[in-house]
């Protein structure tokens, strides 16, 4: 029975990788750069230069990809008159997203939102005139988008997928934020954002390369450094450990006084990450293109590493493919200890559409889970038809952090949903909240 059942499901996504091409994701920075600036307050009537000019050919490349998706991707303009709070900028600024949506094929209310900021500066950010290539930032992630889309958009997926090129980064996050809200104020679903932003440069100022990953920022809700976490994390500073290539999660929403379009969405309350390079280089990021020593100094396309970059896209794309392949993430998920053993008991509604469940489980202080079960569906048992349960055997329920993923029959996991925290009812008696 139990190997009848695990023979549905694949381990793993059977589909060979998504590889995403450096020449393609070259050619785009190259094409934006060519445009001069893409300032939001820059030219909007002048076919080769200006924000105009590179609204009209991002549009552009994206229509190009509805052939390929048969005809399902659909490419508009959004255009927002937005407050802008920024020194030296106008009180009202006109933001053009260029967004491109595949639509789910049986799950389409669940959207992935990905996107990075086409808009540019140069070293004083309001001005509009002057030459801002904006390659790495955020040339680079916008490239990254548009790539995810190629590979993606001749594949079905059962969620809906929305790739973006946002405006008005540089200027407060205006473009994002219009995007956000206008989701937020239509109850649509957005089950993750990832946002794309200086990912094109593994040379770091130090002239060490580290093209082995990606950093990861993502928020939390409470603020994870409590005074608790900080005395924890001091005493197991001697323990910490080298990863090898992938992704660097990074537990904070950005970099220290730094902001991105991830920030508006996680504020309505969706899942959202930024992903950025290992190493910045700050003496290219807003400058204006001049000289040193001769040589040509600025965010221009011949200090980025376009391998690196396509492995960013990659990245994207697998993510996507991965989330939006799968069922919905599971709804409430509860653990209790075994009465007088050592075992954790994890109760969880069973999602329409999975053919398996993944209990996962870590240590409290780990960065990533480290334990995997998956429990085909028909070896699932339930109470009164709609609760499962599962038991970890010797699994000691106050040392772990557990959550359950839902798993496609071709082994596509969701997002995990994690088993609330007992810290969460001292916060709640904290702040006085009655717990709703
Ligand atoms: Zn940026």
């Amino acid at each position: 029975m139990l190997a009848l059942a695990l023979a549905v499901v694949a381990p793993f996504c059977p589909q060979g990788p998504l590889v995403a091409d450096p020449v393609e994701v070259e050619r785009t920075v190259r094409d934006l750069v060519g445009f001069g600036t893409r300032h939001v307050l820059s030219e909007t009537d002048d076919p080769r230069r200006g924000t105009g000019a590179a609204r009209s050919y991002l549009e552009g490349r994206y229509r190009e990809l509805v052939d390929r998706s048969g005809g399902r991707l659909v490419v508009e303009r959004q255009e927002f008159e937005v407050p802008c709070r920024r020194r030296g900028m106008p009180a009202v600024v006109k933001v053009v997203n260029i967004v491109a949506t595949l639509p789910g094929t049986t799950d389409a209310e669940r959207h992935y939102v990905i996107g990075g900021h086409y808009d540019s500066i140069r070293g004083t950010g309001s001005a509009a005139d002057g030459v801002a290539p904006g390659a790495n930032d955020d040339a680079s992630g916008t490239a990254a988008a548009l790539e995810a889309c190629r590979l993606l958009c001749a594949g079905e997926y059962p969620a809906t997928l929305v790739f973006c090129a946002y405006d008005g980064e540089e200027q407060g996050l205006l473009g994002s934020t219009a995007h956000a809200k206008a989701l937020a104020a239509q109850q649509v679903m957005v089950d993750g954002m990832i946002t794309n932003d200086i990912v094109g440069n593994s040379m770091g100022m130090d002239g060490v390369r580290r093209d082995g990953h990606v950093r990861v920022f993502s928020y939390a809700p409470r603020g994870e450094d409590s005074l608790g976490r900080s005395l924890a994390r001091a005493a197991s500073w001697a323990s910490r450990r080298v990863e090898g290539f992938d992704v660097m999660l990074v537990f904070r929403g950005d970099r220290y006084g730094r902001g991105g379009d991830h920030r508006p969405f996680f504020e309505e309350g969706y899942p959202s990450v930024r992903f950025t390079e290992p190493r910045e280089d700050f003496s290219r990021q807003h400058q204006d293109v001049t000289e040193r020593d001769g040589a040509p100094y600025g965010d221009l396309p011949d200090f980025m590493d376009f391998e690196y970059l396509a492995r960013v896209a990659s990245l994207d794309a697998e993510v996507l493919m991965e989330l939006a392949s799968a069922p919905r993430a599971p709804g409430a998920v509860q653990i209790r200890g075994a009465r007088e053993a050592y075992d954790t008991v994890v109760r969880f509604v069973p999602v329409e559409g999975a053919v398996a469940h993944e209990i996962v489980w870590r240590l409290t202080t780990s960065a990533d889970w480290e334990e995997r079960r998956l429990v085909p569906n028909d070896v699932l048992e339930t109470e009164g038809g709609r609760w499962a349960s599962v038991v970890l055997e010797g699994v000691c329920i106050d040392d772990v952090v557990v959550g359950v993923a839902s798993v496609s029959s071709g082994g596509h996991r969701s997002r995990v949903t994690a088993a609330p925290e007992p810290d969460a009812m001292v916060y709640r008696a904290a702040s006085g909240d009655s717990g709703r």
